[in-house]
């Protein structure tokens, strides 16, 4: 298996920053979702010093959505990245921490009257719009006295990227943004950078998650340079081009992530060649990655219940998770590493599925994992669990979510606490 991070194995045990499991498993119990603090603080810094050119303006733009709660918030905030948010329960958070509003970006299809209010109380720096009805929603909610809000329009540059190609059929039809096949969407654009309520500064696309083709980012980039370009012949000027997030991260053997130094290297090389000769220069690029971030630095660790062997021959380990803190194998199929952590390099005697508490056949978090024969009471690691576990968990069966703790040099921190029974029904009336 791969190790990331500060990840390790000792005598047949595994540690994350310098922490064994037992240990933390004495301190906090589990099921946990443990990060590597350092880990993290590096993959920031990959991207703030990749994603560079010496021409173009870049800026990296952390998707809340992936992982997030206020100890987050503080690591982001010293590694100079910006955020992004969807929702005002992010933007709260991110308040709380008084993270700089000014580098805050307002994402989402359906923002509410109370949403955008909030954040316009509050200053952030600029709101993606999605479509023409929530421009007009933000223009109502705006005071005629303050300095025009900077926007960026959304827009579906038709390019949808999945694992290992990109199918172009369901262009048309994202629920995302205003398509750029369709005429009314430059007229709009006119519409948005002639008004003086607001500062519009371009635009943004994201073509979707767990990419491992660069063709598919070199594509999006050159289409969106094309576009900018019809709408400089309209008169208008695009300053900023959002290019999302999307970079593919390690699951299972075989997940071959993209060099990102050579992947922006190339990438801003391009864009910048092609702003150039089409005279659309200066224009800021920016990035929004998420899972890149956090998915590698975090492991959810379980305790082993139980096994079971059914009279169809399928080797079941119950751990005391479930889908409630791990949902993505339920949700998307996806596909993970597990381990048992203190028998990190014991021959493997089965091929087991491994399966929680929830009552639910669905209830898969490991679709097939081979281990040794795991005894009640070990712990076993799901791997590549930072990003979408904990930001996704929910309380289905009434189970609780499951605490986080940072590890780093040989220490850990418990950063979100564990729900109680109590925390269940604090909002039952
Ligand atoms: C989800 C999302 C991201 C982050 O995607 P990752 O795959 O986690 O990098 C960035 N931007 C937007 C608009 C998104 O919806």
């Amino acid at each position: 298996m791969q190790l990331f991070g500060t990840q390790e194995i000792r005598n047949n045990q595994f540690y994350m920053g310098g922490v064994s499991m037992e240990e933390l498993k004495e301190t906090y119990g589990t099921p946990l979702y443990v990060m590597d603090e350092q880990a993290l603080t590096e993959n920031m810094r990959l991207f703030q010093e990749s994603f560079r050119h010496e021409r173009l303006d870049t800026e990296v733009i952390y998707a809340s959505k992936a992982f997030m709660n206020r100890a987050m918030v503080r690591l982001l905030k010293d590694s100079g990245l910006s955020l992004d948010v969807v929702s005002g329960g992010e933007l709260y958070t991110a308040a709380k921490e008084d993270f700089p509003r000014e580098r805050i970006y307002f994402h989402g299809n359906n923002k509410s009257p109370e949403e955008i209010a909030y954040a316009l109380k509050e200053g952030i720096g600029t709101f993606i719009v999605d479509h023409e009805l929530e421009f007009q929603r933000i223009a109502l909610l705006l005071k005629g006295d303050r300095r025009p809000q900077r926007i960026l329009l959304r827009v579906n540059p038709g390019i949808e990227a999945h694992t290992h190609e990109y199918i172009s059929t369901t262009k048309n039809d994202s629920k995302f943004g205003l398509s750029i096949f369709d005429e009314a969407t430059a007229d709009f654009i006119k519409k948005m950078a002639s008004d003086r309520r607001f500062d519009f500064r371009g635009l943004h696309c994201h073509i979707g998650s767990q990419i491992f083709e660069e063709e598919s980012f070199l594509k999006a980039a050159k289409t969106m340079v094309e576009y900018m370009r019809t709408l400089s012949e309209k008169g208008v000027q695009v300053r900023e081009l959002n290019l999302g997030g999307g970079f593919g991260v390690h699951y299972v053997q075989g997940d071959e992530p993209l060099n990102l130094n050579k992947l922006f290297e190339k990438l801003l090389a391009q864009l910048y060649t092609l702003l150039e000769k089409e005279n659309l220069l200066p224009v800021k690029i920016m990035i929004e990655p998420g899972r890149a971030i956090t998915a590698t630095a975090g492991i959810t660790l379980y305790e082993v219940g139980s096994v079971k062997k059914t009279f169809g021959g399928m080797h079941y380990v119950f751990v005391d998770g479930s889908m409630a803190d791990h949902i993505r194998t339920a949700l998307y199929d996806a596909r993970y590493t597990a381990k048992l952590t203190g028998r990190m390099m014991d021959p493997q005697s089965d091929t087991f599925r491994v399966t929680g508490k929830a009552c639910e056949s669905g209830d898969i978090l490991v679709k097939e994992v081979r281990l040794p024969l795991p005894r009640p009471g070990e712990l076993l690691a799901v791997f590549s669990t930072g990003a979408y576990h904990y930001s996704m968990a929910s309380n289905y069966n009434r189970l609780t979510k499951p605490p986080v703790v940072f590890v780093k040099d040989g220490g850990s921190r418990l950063v979100v606490r564990r729900e109680t029974y109590e925390d269940l029904i604090r909002n039952d009336l």
